[in-house]
């Protein structure tokens, strides 16, 4: 009787883990960090730029920019503060680099 000496290099079957309770941060989050965009001002806009206290105005010919910031503070939204495109850049973007 031939013993088929056959590699018996058998690795031990892992056994699945499904539904690991541990995989919990596969969501998408939204980063909780202030963060700033560019968009244009809408008719009727009623607030003021936080660097030079003027109205940011819609101006139906100039398409004016506004940036409006999401302001957080230790994971929490704040609040939103708007500038005036030119006045974000002056005051050197204070939430970042204004996202289109
Ligand atoms: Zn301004």
């Amino acid at each position: 009787m031939a013993k088929t000496a056959a590699k018996t290099k058998e690795t031990p079957a892992r056994p699945r883990v499904k539904g690991s309770k541990t995989d919990v941060s596969k969501q998408v989050k939204i980063k909780k960090v202030s963060r700033a965009v560019t968009r244009l001002v809408e008719p009727g806009s009623q607030v003021d730029c936080m660097h030079c206290d003027e109205r940011v105005k819609f101006q139906a010919k100039m398409r004016h920019q506004q940036v409006i910031c999401n302001v957080y503070e230790k994971n929490k939204w704040i609040r939103v503060e708007h500038f005036h495109a030119d006045c974000y850049k002056k005051a050197k973007q204070p939430f970042g680099k204004p996202i289109d």
